[in-house]
């Protein structure tokens, strides 16, 4: 195919899925995490796939990423992690299941689970313990289990935190600390409750790092995607998610002649230069401009020259032999996106999202 694609690779996320749920304790169940579009990729095709596998749950961050799996006939449970009261109504009608995180949210979903009749609703309690983003603190455990008796029209499904470094073993003592404030938290709120919600605080890494966190469930994402936070782990793992293009033209330069906008790159020498279909529309930064960023061409690494544009971007093909409508790889599972993102001080998390809905998504097995 001679357009720029992302092609998604099934197999790869299988694999993934497999591998992590092979870390897991037995018993333990996986949350796979297909919030911005699937970490980039293609979130109804990666959630179908998952739910063929078994998979427990699914989150996402906002209520219309969960409408859009149930559109395409997604029908295991979807928590939605930040949901927003002007977004209530979405959720209910599409039985998404709200994280709760504070006393206000809380506050404004059961009036409304209420006002629309509800009994039981699913809801999902989120604490902070550390990572200061949202959720309750433990000392709100006393008023939450005061509501929970007023009411009917929620009940709680899972109690859950967030780690904020379980890729970072520097900040070990810091995890350490809010695995046991989740043990507290959890502690006291179960032993009043009547019946047991599920709990949770583990993302990928925590998986990996910190065994004792994984409690009931653990919440998957850029695993599942193929990358694990340390060159051991990737290995293990497949990228399931391929960026790819193709040159549309090739210029050659005489010493003195520039490229693209602002004129900021001048051939030093006599050079060739690639003309690619892909731009910081489609999600390659301008950071990347000027030589910090590279392709991969027939097996070769070309730097991008210049400025990159909106819709387009040139390399120096100059010692590569190669042709106008030849395939160009940005990344692959040989061209590492991890070894690109860190050029720009970047991480695989933010280079994966940024690639725009303008490119076109090719699901291959
Ligand atoms: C994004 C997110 C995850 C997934 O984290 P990974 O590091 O991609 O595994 C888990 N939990 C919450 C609350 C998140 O926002």
């Amino acid at each position: 195919m001679a357009v720029t694609r992302l092609e998604i690779d099934l197999n790869a996320l299988r694999h993934n899925y497999t591998y992590l749920k092979n870390k897991l304790k037995p018993d333990v169940k996986m949350m796979a995490v297909v919030k911005a579009f699937g970490y980039g990729s293609d979130a109804c095709e990666v959630a179908l796939e998952l739910e063929k596998m078994g998979v427990f749950y699914f989150s996402v961050a906002y209520a219309s990423e969960g409408a859009a799996l149930r559109e395409v006939g997604i029908t295991s449970p979807i928590l939605v992690l930040h949901p927003q009261p002007d977004n209530f109504p979405i959720i209910l009608e599409k039985c998404l299941e709200p994280s709760l995180y504070s006393s206000r949210i809380f506050n404004e979903f059961n009036a409304f689970a209420k006002a629309h009749s509800q009994q039981n609703y699913p809801v999902h309690l989120k604490f902070n313990t550390g990572l200061n983003r949202l959720g309750f603190s433990e000392n709100e455990t006393g008023w939450i289990l005061d509501q929970l008796q007023k009411t009917t029209a929620i009940k709680v499904a899972s109690v859950f935190s967030h780690l904020a470094a379980s890729d970072d073993l520097a900040e070990d003592n810091f995890t350490k600390s809010q695995i046991r404030a989740f043990n507290g938290i959890q502690d006291s709120l179960l032993s009043k409750l009547a019946y047991r919600p599920f709990l949770h605080q583990s993302n990928t890494s925590a998986i990996i790092n910190y065994p004792e966190a994984q409690f009931d469930v653990v919440r998957t994402g850029i695993g599942l995607y193929g990358y694990g936070n340390t060159p051991e782990e990737d290995k293990m793992l497949r990228p399931v998610a391929a960026l790819k293009t193709t040159i549309s033209q090739i210029h050659t330069l005489q010493k003195g002649e520039s490229v693209g906008y602002n004129r900021a790159h001048i051939a030093s020498a006599f050079q060739r230069i690639a003309t690619l279909p892909i731009g910081h529309a489609d999600g390659i930064s301008r950071a990347f401009g000027n030589g910090k960023g590279y392709v991969v061409i027939h097996g070769s690494k070309a730097p991008i020259v210049g400025n990159v544009c909106m819709d387009m971007l040139m390399v120096n093909i100059t010692d590569i032999d190669c042709q106008e409508g030849d395939d160009v790889v940005i990344f692959d599972k040989e061209v590492s996106l991890v070894a690109l993102a860190s050029k720009i001080q970047s991480i695989s998390y933010e280079i994966l999202t940024a690639v725009s809905q303008r490119v076109k998504r090719v699901v291959v097995r």
